[in-house]
């Protein structure tokens, strides 16, 4: 029976891992805000978390480096306790552009931030884990699309990612430990700047069966649901968040 929660989300200084570690901190969880390099931002959803009650600190680690992780981990352990949770939401692409354009550093550097880190802090977990608890994986829609002339890459890794929720959730299925993965579509945060163009929710909605983007707030009600023992007899699942797409 898990006691206190504790869970570490991945990339939350901002976007959907700010939103949900804001939720899962007003829902008795003490929570690890991991980022890479905005402290301002992480330690402003802290700050947030706190000021509604909660308990939470900033953590700076590159979460597709090992032992970054493993020093994650053992700080949480050595403030708090076990890890009980943990959502891996890191997720990054680029300029969009067709295959023929995208490296090979690229490709590596999507692949290893979007899934080498979700396998690196799932290991984590799973070896430090007692209790048992939840994973969640923040995959996307790109997983089935593709996204084709735009982030051939980034779909790839959003595979893969799938791949490994069905396959992580098998080998923890008799230990207590439930995997799932949300998929959101059009999502209005910063990463779609990243890809050249800061307008894209609102560009494509007219495409999205329910005509507009989503909020981050609405996809981090479905990690915490898929967190909680509300969705006990849950794992191996997926939940679209596409408005219909
Ligand atoms: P975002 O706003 O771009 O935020 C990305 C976060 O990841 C930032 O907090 C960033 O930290 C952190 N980060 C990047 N690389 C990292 C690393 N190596 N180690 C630790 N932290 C790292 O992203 P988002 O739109 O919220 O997306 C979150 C997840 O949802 C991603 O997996 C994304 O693929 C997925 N998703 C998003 C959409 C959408 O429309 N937004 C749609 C489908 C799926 P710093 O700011 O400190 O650098």
């Amino acid at each position: 029976q898990i006691v206190g929660k504790v869970v570490i989300v991945t990339g939350a200084s901002r976007g959907i891992g700010a939103a949900t570690a804001k939720l899962l901190g007003s829902n008795d969880y003490k929570v690890c805000v991991n980022y890479l390099s905005d402290k301002n931002a992480a330690d402003r959803v802290c700050a947030s978390i706190a000021d509604n009650g909660g308990v939470a600190f900033a953590h700076e680690a590159d979460v597709s480096d090992e032992a970054q992780v493993l020093d994650m981990f053992e700080y949480v352990r050595e403030q708090w306790d076990e890890v009980t949770h943990l959502v891996n939401n890191v997720g990054v692409l680029f300029t969009k552009t067709e295959l023929i354009n995208v490296s090979a550093e690229r490709f590596t550097k999507v692949l290893n931030t979007n899934v080498l880190s979700a396998f690196l802090c799932s290991k984590a977990f799973v070896k430090q884990s007692v209790a048992g608890g939840a994973i969640v994986n923040v995959s996307s829609i790109a997983s089935r699309t593709g996204a084709p002339f735009e982030y051939v890459d980034y779909a790839t890794s959003k595979g893969a990612m799938d791949s490994f929720t069905k396959g992580l959730s098998l080998e923890l299925a008799t230990k207590n430990i439930r995997v799932n993965s949300v998929r959101p579509g059009f999502i209005k945060t910063d990463i779609h700047a990243d890809g050249g163009e800061p307008g894209r929710v609102e560009r494509l909605s007219s495409q999205i069966p329910m005509q507009r983007g989503g909020t981050a707030d609405e996809v981090a009600q479905a990690i915490a649901w898929l967190l909680s023992p509300q969705s006990s007899y849950v794992t191996g699942s997926f939940i679209d968040l596409a408005g219909g797409k």
